[in-house]
């Protein structure tokens, strides 16, 4: 099977065209035409010679996915349904919020970690994505934005990223590439279940990106019940590991916490989480329930957000509330399953 273009970086690129026999500046030239200017289309790119074209076209494949529906809540929150050259579909959302365009971007087909407030668990695991297939949804919701700008990626939509180590890196190498996409670092974020030997070996990569951990519950056996994954790597491991991984990161992690009612919003639970974030830089992303059908939970009402949120204001990291985004039409964190 050829190759496709949006697996390499410019490096890569050029090391290829001199396996073919071709001097390694036209790496930039072609990283120019398709990522500055746009265009896949090889007849178009002039500044190649004929010779180039139709080796390129020999090669190298330029093929997206295909973008078979696109759904836009009242917000603003645009979902997408892509196609992939298996027939297999994935989604991507994108979200409009305070100036930002953000890019919900997924790593696999379904996912394998069974969480049990998510969508997508519901699916099982059917693949990996490739390099090609995650830097693809970047190229094409970038299309999709024409003049406006895509400002931020989270690899937050379908799938644990970190079970998809290497083609994740290799994609987020891509994203930071100066002749690709050019992301700073603090404009990417991999979101994670808490897959403990991959954030350790994220923290010594030397690849730096911001890191969210989708916490739930700070109570051992709770968090068991809503991610089995937390019998694997216990919430001790997590927070041993998430400290290392401030020793050679910057950024602060950011804690995702899905408001249950009536499950992980009581007292206990609150000195649990204040408990667990206390002792590590980081911000408090919370999340009222977003609902999914046939599921146990419930959102809570607005006034017990409020009081959620009092408890923890003393407390020294950044506390945010999430919104729903795109609810309608299933956008929202933990709503994404493909062909919904
Ligand atoms: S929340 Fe994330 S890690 Fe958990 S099942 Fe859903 S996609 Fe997978």
């Amino acid at each position: 099977m050829m190759p496709n273009f949006f697996s390499f970086t410019s490096q890569q690129l050029s090391d290829k065209l001199e396996e073919m026999g071709e001097r390694s500046f036209r790496a930039k030239q072609l990283f120019n035409w398709v990522y500055q200017k746009q265009q896949l289309n090889l007849q178009k790119m002039t500044s190649l010679s004929e010779d180039l074209r139709s080796k390129l076209a020999d090669n190298i494949s330029f093929k997206l996915p295909k973008i078979i529906t696109g759904q836009v809540a009242t917000d603003g929150t645009r979902k997408f349904l892509l196609q992939l050259q298996d027939a297999n579909k994935i989604e991507m959302v994108l979200i409009p919020a305070a100036g930002k365009n953000t890019l919900c971007i997924s790593s696999q087909v379904g996912c394998a970690r069974n969480c049990r407030f998510c969508a997508t668990a519901k699916m099982g695991l059917l693949r990996n994505l490739d390099v090609a297939e995650i830097i693809s949804q970047v190229y094409l919701a970038k299309q999709q934005l024409g003049e406006n700008k895509l400002t931020n990626l989270v690899f937050m939509g379908m799938g644990e990223p970190l079970d998809n180590y290497e083609n994740m890196m290799q994609a987020v190498r891509i994203l930071q590439d100066e002749l690709a996409f050019k992301f700073s670092p603090r404009r990417i974020t991999i979101s994670t279940s808490g897959v403990v030997p991959g954030i350790a070996k994220l923290a010594v990569s030397g690849v730096k990106v911001k890191l969210a951990v989708s916490l739930n519950s700070a109570i051992q056996t709770k968090r068991e019940y809503l991610m089995p994954i937390s019998r694997k790597y216990s919430l001790t491991k997590l927070k041993q590991t998430l400290k290392k991984f401030q020793r050679y990161n910057p950024y602060r992690i950011t804690f995702e916490y899905v408001l249950i009612k009536g499950f992980n919003m009581g007292k206990k639970d609150i000195k649990a989480l204040r408990a667990f974030v206390g002792e590590i830089s980081c911000k408090l992303n919370l999340i009222p329930w977003n609902p999914i059908a046939g599921s146990e939970f419930k959102s809570p009402t607005e006034v017990e957000l409020n009081d959620f949120m009092k408890q923890l204001m003393d407390l020294r990291v950044a506390l945010t509330v999430r919104r729903s985004r795109g609810t309608e039409i299933d956008a929202a964190c933990g709503q994404l399953a493909a062909g919904s």
